[in-house]
């Protein structure tokens, strides 16, 4: 059952791979019974965003609208939708899809759904439509894919919460960050800026790895207690076996072997970064100390939206450069320069 016919909407696309991204329209499909249509007000630029658009990863779907951390508002919802209202704030991020009947899936793990989930964009729907993501002005996905954005968490702040926010939080958590506990993040960027907010709200005592001590003065404000340069070997020396946590956000390779030489008896490594080449690892380095080497990816909509009311009740958004879409393949290349601090956020009304 659907209330409204297939529409056509404004979006800024990839039309193949490497191709500059351009003002281009895209088709949403009808509002159906459990659907919400969000009116776009925000929409992040993910580092992973510039990797699909570019074709980093193989196999893209062009055109192609990236964006998956969009925050907006509801302007309709299907008959059956019971979780959100007209002129709700609501928020989407990596995925608007999953089995919902796998074990992960009952357990909120969605992420890691044995079907696969489905992507915001460049992915194929349920019924083989390529999803198009949130650098448009409008978007339709089933009301338990989409989160709440509580009052008092300004829509252009949260929106990269969708994404970096909760990559972040859900190893915090999963790892017990928190009072008593050192914690490690590596890497002060779109991803680490938002580790270094919430595992100082979790209460841990913060410490930021960085290449350089370029961006220190920013880390502390954000509520680092500590910053080191990696550049500086020193460093490794000065942070042996301090950490039960480290949480690396980089995407080049590093020299495992040092960083686990951080790390307390029984303390973890986390990757959340994705680095395109295989990274060596000594197995002494996690022998002795008991150690472990993970990763994360995103996390579930339960947990996503557990993440949105913690940050709204510390007071914590994303620190974020907005700008108009036309300036989206500007911002690109000011990513991959690392020249912003520390997200850029589309005013989609200006697609
Ligand atoms: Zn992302
Ligand atoms: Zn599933």
């Amino acid at each position: 059952m659907t209330t409204t016919a297939p529409t056509s909407v404004a979006a800024y696309a990839a039309p193949s791979a490497k191709a500059p991204l351009e003002r281009t329209t895209v088709p949403r499909r009808p509002v159906g019974e459990h659907d919400v249509l969000i009116d776009i007000k925000y929409a992040g630029i993910c580092h992973s965003d510039i990797h699909q658009a570019r074709d980093g990863w193989g196999e893209g779907i062009f055109p192609m609208v990236p964006g998956h951390e969009i925050a907006g508002v509801v302007a309709e919802v299907g008959p059956g939708v019971t979780k959100y209202a007209v002129g709700d704030h609501v928020g989407v991020g990596c995925f608007v899809d999953s089995c919902r009947e796998c074990a992960y899936c009952r357990q909120g793990l969605e992420q890691f759904c044995t079907q696969g989930m489905t992507g915001t964009y460049n992915a194929l729907d349920k019924n083989g439509e390529p999803t198009y993501g949130g650098y448009s002005t409008h978007l339709v996905v089933d009301e338990n894919y989409a989160v709440r954005i509580p009052d008092g968490l300004a829509l252009d702040i949260a929106a990269p919460l969708l994404c970096a926010g909760i990559t972040l939080y859900s190893p915090l958590r999963h790892w017990n960050a928190g009072p008593g506990k050192k914690v490690a993040v590596v890497g002060l960027g779109g991803l680490g800026h938002m580790g270094v907010k919430i595992a100082h709200a979790l209460g841990a005592e913060v410490t930021v790895l960085s290449q350089s001590l370029r961006k220190k003065d920013d880390g502390l404000r954000l509520g680092a207690d500590h910053y080191y340069a990696t550049s500086d070997p020193a460093t490794f020396e000065t942070l042996a076996g301090t950490f039960d946590l480290i949480v690396s956000t980089v995407s080049a390779p590093l020299n495992m072997d040092a960083y686990m030489g951080l790390l307390k008896v029984d303390g973890a490594f986390v990757n959340v970064g994705a680095p395109e080449e295989p990274n060596a690892l000594n197995m002494f380095s996690l022998i002795n100390g008991r150690k472990t080497l993970a990763g994360s990816m995103i996390g579930g909509i339960a947990e996503t939206q557990e993440m949105l009311d913690f940050c709204a009740a510390h007071g914590l958004g994303s620190e974020i450069e907005v700008i108009r879409a036309e300036q989206i393949n500007e911002a690109y290349e000011r990513v991959l320069a690392s020249d912003v601090r520390y997200r850029f956020v589309i005013d989609t009304a200006t697609i």
